[in-house]
C-alpha cells in the first residue's frame, strides 16, 4: 500500500507487518504461500467446498473509540469465525484489510496479541492483508472448508422442525448497554456480560457436529427474531417461539426483570451464538452429539407452515429487530 508515496508512520509498512502479524501466526501445511508475495497459496482438497466469509468492523459504526485494541482483534475475527461455524465449516485461513490513522506499536501488539490468542485456539493462518492509512476501521476475510453436501444453509429448513440455540442469549444486547452507559449491570455480573460482547464464542465445534443433523442454521449477529427470520424467509416457512425456553444467563436475571431480559434474547445483536433447525426424528442424535462433545443447546421453538413469527408466552415489549445500515 502506498497513501501519497507516504509510509503510514515511521514504522515503516513492511517491518510493520513483518514484527506484529507474519511473525505471530500459525503455521499450517496447507499454506503453500503465505504473508509477503502478491497473493497467498492455498492448498485446497478433493470433495470439499471453500467457504469464505468477510467482516468488517468501522470505528464509530461498530465499536467506540475506546475500544481496546486486542478487544477490537479478537471480535473481528470471532465474527468472522461466527459464519463459518454457521455454515458448518472447519476454519484454515484467514485476510486482514487494517486501515490505521497511524501507526503505533502499543496498540499494534495489543492488536496482534488479541488476534493471535483466537487464531491459535483454532489453528488459523494468517495469510494476507493489507495496510492502509485513514479512519481506523478492520476487514478480515475468513476462509474454510465443509465436506461436499455438508454446508449448513439458511435454506432447508421444514414446518414440524425444532429450532435450537447454542449458549444464553441477549448477553451482548446488555454488554453494549452497559459500554454505552445506559444501563446498571450489579458489579458481580459485568466481568461475564463484558467478556460476551467484547470476546463472542465463535461455536465451530458445534456447527461441526450439526452436519447430517441440521437442516438449516444462521449465526445470531442481528438478534433471534431477525436472524430466524432469515431462514424462515429462504424456507418459505413460518416459527413460533417458547419465550419461556428462551435461555437467559445468571447475570441477565441478575440485572433484568424477566419481560426485559427476554426481549433483548429476542432482539439484541451480536451474542453470535447459532440457530439451527432439527428434524424431530434426529433429536434424539443431536442430543447424544451434543452430550458427547460437552456442548450445550436449548430447544426454543418450532417451525409451522403458517409464515411469520409467533411469540409464545411473551408479555413484553419489542424494539428494533436488527440493525440495518441503510435503512
Ligand atoms: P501488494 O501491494 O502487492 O498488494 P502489499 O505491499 O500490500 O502488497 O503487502 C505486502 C504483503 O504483506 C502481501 O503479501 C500482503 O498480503 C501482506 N500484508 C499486508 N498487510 C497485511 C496485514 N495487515 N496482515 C497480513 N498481511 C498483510
Ligand atoms: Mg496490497
Amino acid at each position: 500500500m502506498r497513501a501519497n508515496g507516504k509510509p503510514i508512520h515511521h514504522l515503516n509498512e513492511f517491518s510493520l507487518i513483518k514484527t506484529y502479524f507474519e511473525k505471530n501466526t500459525p503455521q499450517r501445511d496447507d499454506v503453500a504461500l503465505g504473508i509477503g508475495d502478491d497473493a497467498a497459496l492455498l492448498r485446497c482438497m478433493p470433495d470439499q467446498l471453500l467457504v469464505a466469509t468477510t467482516d468488517t468492523l468501522v470505528e464509530g459504526v461498530h465499536f467506540p473509540k475506546e475500544t481496546a485494541a486486542q478487544d477490537l482483534a479478537y471480535k473481528a475475527l470471532a465474527i468472522n469465525l461466527s459464519d463459518l461455524a454457521a455454515m458448518g465449516a472447519e476454519p484454515l485461513w484467514f485476510t486482514l484489510a487494517l486501515t490505521l490513522p497511524q501507526a503505533d506499536p502499543e496498540w499494534l501488539q495489543a492488536f496482534s496479541q488479541g488476534l493471535f490468542q483466537l487464531a491459535q485456539q483454532f489453528h488459523m493462518q494468517l495469510v494476507g492483508g493489507d495496510t492502509t492509512r485513514g479512519p481506523l476501521s478492520l476487514t478480515i476475510q475468513a476462509l474454510g472448508r465443509v465436506p461436499e453436501k455438508q454446508a449448513l444453509r439458511r435454506q432447508g429448513a421444514q414446518a414440524g422442525d425444532i429450532i435450537y440455540v447454542s449458549g444464553t442469549l441477549g448477553d451482548a444486547g446488555l454488554g453494549l448497554a452497559l459500554v454505552q452507559g445506559k444501563i446498571a449491570v450489579p458489579e458481580a455480573a459485568q466481568p461475564f456480560i463484558l467478556e460476551r460482547f467484547y470476546r463472542p464464542s465463535p461455536r465451530l465445534a458445534l456447527g461441526q457436529a450439526l452436519a447430517g443433523i441440521a437442516n438449516a442454521a444462521i449465526d445470531l449477529s442481528d438478534g433471534l427474531v431477525a436472524d430466524l427470520g432469515h431462514i424462515l424467509e429462504c424456507s418459505q416457512v413460518g416459527a413460533q417461539i417458547w419465550a419461556d425456553k428462551l435461555p437467559l444467563s445468571t447475570a441477565m436475571r441478575e440485572t433484568l426483570s424477566l419481560k426485559e431480559a427476554q426481549a433483548l434474547a429476542l432482539s439484541a445483536g451480536e451474542d453470535y451464538e447459532l440457530c439451527f433447525t432439527v428434524p424431530q426424528e434426529k433429536e434424539g442424535i443431536l442430543l447424544e452429539k451434543l452430550k458427547s462433545a460437552g456442548l450445550t443447546c436449548t430447544a426454543i421453538g418450532i417451525l409451522q407452515a403458517h409464515k411469520g413469527i409467533e411469540i409464545k408466552g411473551f408479555f413484553g415489549t419489542l424494539q428494533q429487530t436488527g440493525y440495518q445500515h441503510f435503512r
